[in-house]
């Protein structure tokens, strides 16, 4: 038995035979060329490649069974469109150089310069662009790709990186696990195998050479852990799990599409928080109906060195927004400051950081970065239905000044010929103490609120949430907050308006059925928790949750609060 350590990106245990897919390595030749041929070459090879991948997105189109992989061949599309990736193969030629080895040069280039940043989620774009220039090289070069329609039999997925366009036409019920020598958590093969449930781990240099084609293997996506020629004993304790996982998944699979209710019907909305674009696949896969959550602050965070232009958020945006096809999409503008750094900007010390110029009030100090994020979100809303929320709202003046900022863009946008939706709402989110104890007032003024219980949760009991030393005060269950959560529902519903719960609680089983009693419209979590809370929530009666959110409300502390829910659980299951 040999023990491997990986990269853990998508969670559950597999065990089976080794389906080594392995790619022909290309020996690029060197040679001085024609220049005017070389192009002539390249504009067939990129003519061809993007009809192949058009073709791919239209066939995909129809297969409602493996969804994912249209956004990432576009995101392909788009990288034969880069002038600047074009731009560069260009100028290789024009030193007279053959079309192969100036497309691997600039591939080489664009990708070490990503690979070089210290960020997981670009350092995952250069396998996009190592794909690309790997497929513009085959056609160049006029080979073959083997492919994953080769397999026959279960098995798990041996491969260098997975692409994209590998997973066209795979059989999902063939492919028991996912093993890949390269690649992180964040890279497409990575969500597609999320979005699939399939296990996976990453991060195996060398694998290629390790494994044999028909070895058995073992493998846990959620620890990293891969074993090969597994023992008797191994076996059956994998065996075991396996059958254990396809049992929940299988009671799991009936949640991710079913309407969001508790047991005598009454509804809600649960929707996904995300960071990034790409994770609309896995949120609608798991059955979110909507983004409730879209953390924008990682577009800044994970710019190499500025801030993101207008154009390049609203790129991100629409996609998040045609991706979930109309189904309502809350944005959260800049909410950096505190915890949230970034490269490029240094922010001026402060004493307290989170309770300095952080979220919104990083926005109104420098209103133009505020200003161009509110222009790429107004152009975006023609693409969907678009929410805009406010991080951090502490008073109404704020929330007025946000909104005039809104209108003051939508205005300039408009005599500029350009079309933003009539149907934006705008919301806030309750972070502070005081606005919750104001929230009657502010739904006066706001579309909708969503409440962000971490750091409400640090603002009620001052207990800064990542301070290990105050861990023992950062009480979600603290009679405090919920009465503050009380009333910014309460405040919401008086003025008509709905309030949603996007911060860790509604991620919590316990937490989702007390925000249910209390009467949230809705909750938001990572996508991989929606079907596990939408069980949840199917089990109990609406009346039995008011009930016991009542009684948690006239509790003394924390621990009785969370006495009533656990005797409300047990119930259920005696
Ligand atoms: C929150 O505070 O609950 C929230 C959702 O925002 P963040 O965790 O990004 O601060
Ligand atoms: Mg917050």
């Amino acid at each position: 038995m040999h023990k491997l350590e990986g990269i853990p990106v998508s969670g559950g245990m597999a065990l089976g035979a080794c389906f080594v897919l392995r790619r022909p390595v290309l020996m690029i030749p060197h040679y001085a060329a024609d220049p005017a041929q070389e192009r002539q070459r390249l504009q067939e090879a990129f003519g061809t490649l993007e009809e192949k991948i058009r073709v791919l997105i239209a066939r995909e189109a129809q297969n409602q069974t493996v969804k994912g992989e249209p956004q990432i061949l576009e995101a392909h599309l788009l990288m034969l469109e880069d002038p600047d990736f074009r731009q560069r193969i260009e100028q290789n030629i024009a030193t007279g150089i053959n079309a192969e080895a100036a497309v691997e040069q600039a591939g080489h280039e664009m990708a070490s310069r990503l690979l070089a940043l210290p960020d997981a989620y670009l350092a995952d774009r250069a396998t996009d662009i190592q794909e690309v220039t790997y497929r513009l090289q085959c056609h160049l070069l006029h080979q073959t790709v083997p492919g994953i329609q080769d397999l026959q039999n279960p098995a798990v997925l041996v491969t260098r990186e997975l692409a994209p366009a590998d997973t066209i036409g795979m059989n999902r019920n063939l492919v028991l696990g996912i093993l890949s020598e390269t690649g992180g958590v964040t890279s497409h093969a990575s969500i597609i195998a999320r979005s699939l449930g399939i296990p996976a781990v990453s991060g195996l240099p060398g694998l290629l050479d390790l494994v044999q084609p028909g070895q058995q293997v073992c493998l846990d996506g959620t620890s990293g852990q891969v074993l090969l020629d597994p023992d008797a004993e191994t076996r059956l304790l994998f065996t075991r799990h396996v059958q254990r996982q396809q049992e929940e998944e299988k009671e799991l699979a009936a949640y991710r599409q079913a309407p969001t209710q508790t047991r005598d019907g009454h509804s809600l909305l649960l929707a996904a928080n995300i960071a990034h674009a790409g994770e609309t696949v896995q949120a609608l896969s798991s059955g979110a109906q909507g983004i409730g959550l879209m953390r924008s602050e990682f577009l800044y965070m994970e710019s190499k060195d500025s801030f993101p232009g207008e154009e390049e958020q609203y790129r991100q945006y629409v996609q998040v927004l045609r991706d979930m096809k109309g189904h309502d999409v809350i944005i959260r503008t800049l909410d950096i400051g505190g915890d949230k750094q970034l490269r490029y900007y240094r922010f001026p010390e402060e004493e307290n950081p989170f309770l300095g110029v952080r979220a919104i009030r990083f926005g109104f100090a420098h209103e133009e970065i505020l200003r161009t994020q509110i222009r790429a979100l107004l152009r975006a809303s023609v693409c969907g239905s678009l929410r805009i929320m406010f991080p951090m709202i502490a008073t109404r003046e704020e929330f007025s000044r946000a909104r005039a900022i809104v209108q003051e863009e939508k205005d300039h946008l408009q005599r500029q010929g350009i079309p933003v939706s009539p149907a934006i709402r705008l919301g806030l989110m309750i972070e502070i103490p005081a606005a919750a104890l104001q929230a009657e007032s502010l739904a006066g003024e706001a579309d909708f609120f969503s409440i962000g219980t971490n750091d409400l949760i640090q603002y009620t009991l001052a207990a800064d949430r990542l301070n290990p030393g105050v861990q023992y005060l950062y009480q979600p269950f603290h009679p405090a907050v919920l009465k503050l959560i009380q009333m910014s529902i309460a405040g919401a519903h008086a003025r008509g308006i709905p309030c949603g719960i996007c911060g860790e609680m509604a991620a919590d089983p316990a937490g989702a059925l007390l925000l249910c009693g209390m009467g949230a419209d809705a909750l938001s979590c990572s996508p991989a928790l929606i079907p596990s809370i939408r069980r949840t929530l199917h089990q109990y009666d609406y009346a039995e949750l008011q009930q016991t959110a009542q009684q948690a409300l006239q509790q003394e502390d924390a621990g009785q609060v969370r006495q009533c829910l656990a005797e409300l659980m047990e119930r259920r299951q005696a």
